[in-house]
């Protein structure tokens, strides 16, 4: 029996991956962005390994993760799949970011000095540095992790002086608006620091903005990577 219901999450999860590719490419084509230019980034936290099984079997290799020992314990269930590309985008204390230097690929919630330096000094040597996202807030008061727009150029200035951080591009978490033209407001200052950084250095080609409730307005943003959690594994259960 139990064997029937993991089959059937992993159809739905083969299902549901499909249908979130097909409207992020009628998404690009609506508002004239370059057909493949936003990538998917899966968000699997709170899910199990079998869900990014599932996901993986379908053809999918790129999985984000909030929390530092979740995240650590999937790469190393998983680590046979070894063409897969872990992504950490949750809150960062000091104390775990070894714990995350020596396993992500990718890094998209640099938003002090300190955990950068960090993650660049506790990189163990053999691996490529890591990449690299500034979560920038956007939205003031609400929302109280990410750098200010003000502070993002002295920032790009540090990462780019560590030599094991590749600096990619800028993230952020809005807080929730409820129509599209409001989420579109609030990310296009955003969208303009990103296109002025990515003019002036080629290896800076990422916008991670856009979840499972705003992916048309962080699309129509020029988001380059959307992190979609519940719309391709469902809900997620916190009471467990
Ligand atoms: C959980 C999470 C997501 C995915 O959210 P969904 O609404 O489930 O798509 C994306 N980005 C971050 C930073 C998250 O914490």
């Amino acid at each position: 029996m139990l064997a029937d219901v993991e089959q059937s999450e992993a159809q739905d999860i083969k299902e549901n991956l499909a249908l979130v590719l097909r409207q992020i490419g009628q998404l690009e084509q609506e508002h004239h962005r370059e057909a493949g230019c936003v990538r998917l980034l899966a968000v699997s936290k709170t899910k199990p390994l079998s869900a990014l099984v599932a996901a993986y079997q379908a053809g999918h290799r790129a999985f984000g993760e909030n929390y530092v020992q979740e995240a650590v314990e999937k790469s190393q269930a998983l680590s046979h799949l070894a063409d897969i590309e872990w992504h950490f985008i949750g809150p960062i204390q000091s104390n775990k970011s070894r714990l995350i230097a020596e396993s992500m690929d990718w890094v998209h919630s640099i938003d002090r000095e300190k955990i950068a330096r960090r993650l660049s000094e506790q990189r163990p040597k053999g691996l490529a540095p890591i990449n690299v996202c500034i979560q920038v807030n956007i939205s003031g008061e609400a929302t109280k992790a990410g750098v200010a727009l003000s502070e993002l150029a002295s920032m790009v200035a540090l990462i780019d002086a560590l030599p094991n951080l590749q600096l990619r591009g800028l993230m952020a978490i809005p807080a929730p608006q409820d129509s599209f033209d409001a989420q579109c407001v609030v990310y296009q200052p955003l969208m303009h620091a990103f296109v002025e950084l990515s003019q002036s250095d080629s290896m800076i080609d990422t916008l991670s903005i856009g979840m499972s409730g705003d992916l048309p307005a962080a699309i129509a943003s020029g988001s380059t990577m959307v992190r979609v959690g519940t719309a391709l594994f469902g809900a997620r259960d916190y009471s467990q």
